[in-house]
């Protein structure tokens, strides 16, 4: 297959696979979601993803119709249908189908696979960046389907030629992007956004926090400000599709690339922690 579709026991290749209407998704986008990539069919930090999906789904009190370890097998089996070495594995669970009211639907909750062929980058390309004001609620650390304001954000960096836009607060505090992590290097340490309730715990994210101490490299889980990722050294975006990139301007100006060689140590350790963690092991589970 090209691509592959699953939805509540049914898959196919994405454009043959219809949901029916009544779906929660289409009303409230009443679910979560999680990502990642998988290179030789092996699913990069399964075991993360999968527990932060559970984390999103509980916080919402969506009863997921499967057990983790059967969920983690049935994705593992998924990616070996598909006709590609490296791919991007989307699942997401929904609340269930029932007719068009605010309160719960009685379930079972649905299950959700999205497979689609995709590379990961070495990360060598610095990207470019916008910024905008997080005019999200604030439950960002759960991973709901209810995307609209990153949508527009990632829409507005797009428009400006831009690969992120860099979201903050009323005050300056920078939160996150709209679909990646942000973090600065600042005299040779890491400063990274906590996580509360104002950003998504990213998986490559905590990944980037286990390469920088043990690289020596001291981190500092605090929030800081535009003011801050304006003039920091390097600013690193974080994301399961791209794992870690450096950002070379900010709102057409240039910004970042004053520690270069601090960045590479962490592109190279988190490069070969992905290629490492997805070493070939066949196509058969
Ligand atoms: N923040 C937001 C808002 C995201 O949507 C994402 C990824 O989808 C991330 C951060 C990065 O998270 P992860 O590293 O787990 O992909």
């Amino acid at each position: 297959m090209q691509t592959l579709g699953y939805y509540d026991g049914h898959y196919d290749e994405i454009d043959r696979m219809t949901i029916p209407m009544n779906d929660r998704v289409h009303w409230f986008g009443d679910g979560v979601y999680d990502a990642g990539p998988a290179r030789h069919y092996q699913i990069f930090a399964l075991d993360e993803h999968v527990d932060r999906f559970y984390r999103s789904a509980d916080k919402l009190d969506i009863r997921m119709p499967m057990e983790k370890e059967d969920l983690k097998a049935l994705l593992r089996e998924m990616v070996c249908k598909l006709d590609a070495d490296s791919q991007f594995v989307y699942y997401q669970v929904t609340r269930g189908a029932g007719p068009r009211t605010h309160t719960f639907s009685e379930g079972p909750a649905k299950l959700w696979i999205m497979l689609t062929p995709q590379t990961m980058a070495d990360g060598r390309t610095p990207i470019q960046l916008i910024t905008a004001e997080d005019t999200r609620f604030f439950h960002c650390d759960i991973k709901t389907l209810n995307l609209i304001p990153s949508v527009m954000a990632s829409e507005r960096a797009k428009q400006a030629g831009c690969g992120e836009c860099v979201l903050y607060r009323p005050g300056g505090r920078v939160t996150e992007c709209a679909h990646s992590n942000v973090s600065i290097l600042q005299d040779g340490a890491l400063y990274t956004a906590p996580t509360d309730n104002l950003i998504l715990p990213g998986i490559t994210r905590a990944h980037l926090i286990r390469a920088c101490e043990t690289l020596g490299i001291p981190v500092h889980e605090e929030a800081f400000s535009l003011d801050a990722l304006y003039a920091a050294d390097e600013i690193l975006v974080t994301s399961s599709s791209k794992l870690c990139v450096r950002a070379d301007r900010i709102d057409g100006k240039t910004a970042g690339g004053r520690d270069p060689e601090t960045f590479e140590k962490i592109r190279r350790f988190m490069l070969d922690e992905f290629l490492e963690m997805t070493e070939p092991w066949g196509k058969t589970i």
